[in-house]
């Protein structure tokens, strides 16, 4: 019986880690469920799995839940804030942690599992793209086990050989261990998003209702968005390259618009190996969960005879120029991710709440890029601090960019 805290309950990746969990009552109970916004779901996970915590964002949160909850069977207690995620990250009662807390908000709770030596179910790539190398250290040190939950880190995960992980997460020597196993190429695979035949004229006047209608993946609305412009697939070229201890020049991106094959390791010798299912993140999560045995997901088996056909384009730089950006900050290292991950939360706010433009968010995050390089970050508090100091230089650009329009 594992004892597992869910970050970020109330999201996709939380109802989906449930759904799992739901179905393997005898194998996982849950410890803590944590919500931000969305408290009537909240409480209805909390009268289904009566954990013994619950996590929101401040007092009041905490206050109207347990005002939502006071009839019901729940015997738990409801703690708030940063402390309070911490605090069911790292308990020793827990074995497991899904860190599915969307963006900069998870990396503290995601890296205090990382340092109490837990089992961290990683969907949080925000997390992984701040603080790589400071992350990675941290799973050397302490001994967490880490498993990717973004799809195809997972299916690269179960491409490479069992023991390359192990050696990767805590070899700090880019390549060497993927030079010693064989490995000589990562592929990313991404759909496309929804505007992957669109005309870049067209693109400009994209709505945020488009922009978070994936064709394949159900999902929460920031990655959608980054979806939409390609940057997910530039968080994943980063994340990817801080996972598997490789340089970003050694990993690729191939469009594959059916979201069949969900990545692929490539071998000196010319073998490819890939894994492949039907696009439904239970497929990871049961993986991940199980890891190193197997159990039902719930999704329905892949058949090949219906999907009869697969595809694969280059991207195209021109209309996606946020893989490029995300492939340059990769480049540059340093503080370079974490400025472009915070750009890239501050555009896809600006643009979900109808301040910019689609094309725009690319533009914003190529401006802070370019003017705010701090110092490569060696401590948390450093982290957050480039990650307050880029958010700022957006915010900037964003004032900026409203007064020449006007
Ligand atoms: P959602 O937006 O659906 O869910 C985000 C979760 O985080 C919710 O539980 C939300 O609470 C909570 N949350 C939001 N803001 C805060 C905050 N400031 N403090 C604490 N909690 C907060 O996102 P997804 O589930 O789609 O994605 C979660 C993570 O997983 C992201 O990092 C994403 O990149 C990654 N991922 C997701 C995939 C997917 O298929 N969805 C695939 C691969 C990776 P509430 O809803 O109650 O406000
Ligand atoms: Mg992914």
């Amino acid at each position: 019986m594992q004892s597992v805290t869910v970050l970020g309950a109330t999201g996709s990746i939380g109802v989906s880690t449930l759904d799992v969990i739901a179905r393997h009552p005898h194998n996982y109970r849950v410890f803590a469920l944590s919500g931000h916004s969305q408290l009537e779901l909240l409480a209805s996970q909390a009268r289904q799995f009566l954990p013994d915590f619950l996590v929101v964002g401040d007092e009041r949160s905490a206050d109207e839940l347990r005002a939502q909850l006071a009839d019901s069977d729940f015997a738990g207690e409801i703690l708030f804030g940063l402390d309070g995620l911490c605090q069911v990250a790292s308990d020793p009662r827990v074995d497991a942690v899904m860190a599915a807390i969307v963006g900069a908000a998870g990396l503290a709770p995601t890296l205090a599992a990382v340092e109490a030596g837990k089992r961290v179910l990683l969907a949080n790539k925000e997390a992984l793209v701040m603080a790589g190398p400071l992350f990675m250290r941290a799973v050397a040190a302490s001994g967490a086990v880490l498993l990717p939950i973004d799809s195809e880190h997972n299916a690269i995960f179960q491409s490479l050989p069992s023991h390359y992980t192990a050696a990767a997460y805590s070899e700090p020597e880019r390549g060497r261990v993927a030079a010693e196993q064989g490995v000589a190429k990562l592929i990313l695979t991404a759909s496309g998003g929804p505007f992957r035949q669109w005309q870049l004229a067209e693109m400009a006047s994209v709505t945020p209702a488009q922009a978070v209608a994936h064709p394949n993946w159900s999902m929460g609305a920031k990655i959608s968005v980054d979806s939409a412009t390609l940057m997910n697939k530039g968080l994943e070229l980063i994340e990817a390259s801080y996972l598997f201890a490789l340089p970003a020049e050694s990993i690729d991106v191939v469009v594959h618009p059916q979201s069949v094959i969900h990545s692929l390791v490539q071998y000196c010798d010319g073998s490819v190996l890939a894994q492949l299912g039907n696009p439904d993140m239970r497929t990871p999560i049961a993986h991940a969960l199980a890891w190193p045995q197997r159990i039902d997901s719930g999704v329905a088996p892949l058949d090949l005879v219906a999907l009869a056909r697969m595809d694969f384009a280059a991207p195209d730089l021109q209309r996606f120029p946020a893989l490029s950006l995300a492939r340059q900050a990769a480049a540059a290292g340093g503080a370079a991710p974490a400025v472009l991950n915070a750009a890239n939360e501050v555009a896809v706010a600006a643009f979900l709440a109808g301040r910019i433009g689609f094309l725009q968010i690319a533009q914003l995050v190529a401006a802070v890029l370019e003017n705010c390089q701090p110092r490569e970050p060696t401590s948390l508090e450093a982290v957050q601090r480039c990650d307050h100091q880029a958010r700022r230089c957006a915010d900037q650009w964003l004032v900026n960019t409203a007064n020449e329009e006007r």
